[in-house]
């Protein structure tokens, strides 16, 4: 399919949900409308394009929703999509609407499917990095970390609070299953004393001694932020070995859960979400096809959509020194 002739794009949000979606929907209908494209929204994912849950949107379908967290077209995982037979049925739904381009907003599994779909069938793809997780390779930013961060700082701020009135010990489980940007970010920005992530050995005796050492100097309120992937285990294991080491410490444990998936998304996840889909139809429009479009350096970023896979970045061991210095 030569770019220049694209005149139907198709957008979808796919895998797990992440705030800011909406406004990607309603960045990438409203740019596709403006260059006189017609703009259609497949519901569920994968599935809705296998199920023909396919309709035209206009301005107004996207209206009142740059707000809103969630995803207006609902997202979904699709066991069907990874056999040619699911994309088979997935191509000829599109076909018969004349749709010839496909905007995915989702992760690196999304995009793999994407990649795969657009080799068989000759249909450009975008993809639009929407995790809260921020780790896929080729961006700076994803669609809905800032959010996430900023729910879980919200949270670990109120349970600080408590923390503090009863001198406790808590151990903050927040997402992460794969990626420890969320317990670092909302961890530093928390002042919790340990952040524990995937990405960095945990190293539990370090962890009960400078809790001890702490106890020793009377500070007793104390906030241990653990990514739930954290090769150590969760907040419960965590906690469960804190308790047997320190037996007078009282300690609990709270897992802040899907609550970091939803609410209506911050300004920067707004800003970025607009951005990526405003350029994911210029990309189509200049024939720049099968990329993830992302944020690097302030500054839009193309990558491959078979290299923008899940990536487990290193971080600094300067944080470590931030968290370890102001957290005394
Ligand atoms: P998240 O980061 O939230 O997990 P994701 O996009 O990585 O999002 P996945 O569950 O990995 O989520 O993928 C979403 C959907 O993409 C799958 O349910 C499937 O329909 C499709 N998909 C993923 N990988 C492939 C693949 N190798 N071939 C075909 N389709 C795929």
């Amino acid at each position: 399919m030569s770019a220049s002739k694209i005149k139907k794009i198709a957008v979808l949000t796919s895998g797990g949900d992440s705030p800011g979606m909406n406004a990607a929907i309603r960045a990438v209908a409203r740019t596709g409308i403006y260059h006189g494209m017609e703009v259609w929204g497949v519901m569920r994912g994968y599935s809705g394009m296998i199920d023909d849950d396919i309709f035209k949107m206009d301005s107004r379908t996207v209206a009142n929703i740059i707000q809103r967290g969630g995803t207006i077209l609902k997202t979904a995982r699709s066991k069907e999509f990874f056999e040619p037979e699911g994309r088979k049925k997935a191509y000829a739904n599109l076909k018969k609407r004349g749709i010839d381009s496909l905007v995915i907003i989702g992760g690196d599994g999304s995009f793999k499917g994407a990649q795969k779909f657009s080799n068989e069938f000759d249909i450009p793809c975008i993809g639009l990095p929407g995790t809260i997780d921020k780790d896929i390779a080729g961006s700076d930013f994803t669609i809905g970390f800032d959010t996430a961060v900023n729910t879980a700082v919200e949270a670990i701020d109120k349970i600080r609070d408590t923390a503090d009135a009863h001198d406790r010990l808590f151990i903050v489980e927040v997402m992460g299953r794969d990626a420890g940007y969320i317990a670092l970010h909302s961890g530093i920005a928390t002042g919790a004393e340990n952040i524990l992530i995937p990405e960095t050995k945990t190293d539990i005796e370090e962890l009960v001694a400078n809790l001890t050492e702490k106890e020793r100097r009377k500070k007793l309120v104390n906030l241990v932020v653990v990514a739930e992937g954290d090769e150590f285990g969760g907040a419960n294991e965590i906690a469960r070995i804190i308790k047997e080491r320190l037996p007078q410490a009282d300690t609990r444990v709270c897992i802040l859960g899907h609550i970091q998936r939803g609410g209506s998304p911050t300004c920067l996840d707004r800003l970025i979400a607009s951005r990526m889909g405003y350029h994911a139809v210029e990309c189509l429009m200049t024939g720049k096809t099968n990329v993830m479009v992302g944020v690097v350096n302030n500054k839009m970023h193309y990558t491959p959509l078979d290299k923008a896979v899940k990536a487990k970045q290193k971080i600094s061991e300067d944080w470590f020194k931030i968290v370890k210095i102001l957290a005394s």
